[in-house]
């Protein structure tokens, strides 16, 4: 398979199939609502993290293929992994995904796997707000998990502004 019939595959196998979807609704489960105005994106995050890492990953959303296929890659990516990895593979992606990146033809990190496939929305502006959506859910349960952070029930992110 070439890149493009890669990347067609997997948008349309994750969004038709999402994997780990669905909510968690024990004590301690951070839920994080994200949402993309411009495109009518919307995803709800819920992460349980245990003492160093991210334990339990679920979503529920509706939205553009682009933006639940993230969603469903990211859940397979972070889930189990340590909360610094899972920070680091943030930024990895957000790196992959960014306007003005490495060309698409370089693989990109191998440790990103089959969600190097989306740094062809880089060329639209608009389509990195869908691939981003998840991500900035998920930042922003980093967040308020941090050690001193108040801990709020319903954070809300949007990537109306990503750039
Ligand atoms: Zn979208």
């Amino acid at each position: 398979m070439n890149f493009d019939e890669l990347y067609q595959h997997l948008i349309l196998d994750h969004s038709k199939h999402p994997r780990n979807y669905g909510e968690l609704e024990q004590e301690g489960t951070v839920h994080v609502h994200g949402d993309n105005p411009s495109c009518g994106d919307e995803i709800h995050l819920h992460v349980r993290f245990g003492p160093e890492n991210v334990e339990e990953i679920r979503f529920t959303g509706h939205g553009c293929a682009i933006s639940q296929a993230s969603a469903s890659m990211m859940t397979l990516k972070l889930k189990g992994k340590a909360r610094e990895e899972a920070e680091r593979l943030l930024r990895l992606f957000h790196a992959r995904v960014a306007p003005g990146g490495e060309g698409a033809d370089d693989p990109g990190p191998r440790e990103l796997g089959d969600l190097n496939v989306l740094s062809g929305v880089r060329q639209f502006p608009q389509r990195v707000k869908c691939a981003m959506l998840a991500w900035r859910a998920f930042e922003q349960a980093l967040e308020e998990t941090r050690e001193g952070a108040s801990g709020t029930a319903g954070a809300r992110v949007s990537t109306e502004k990503e750039e």
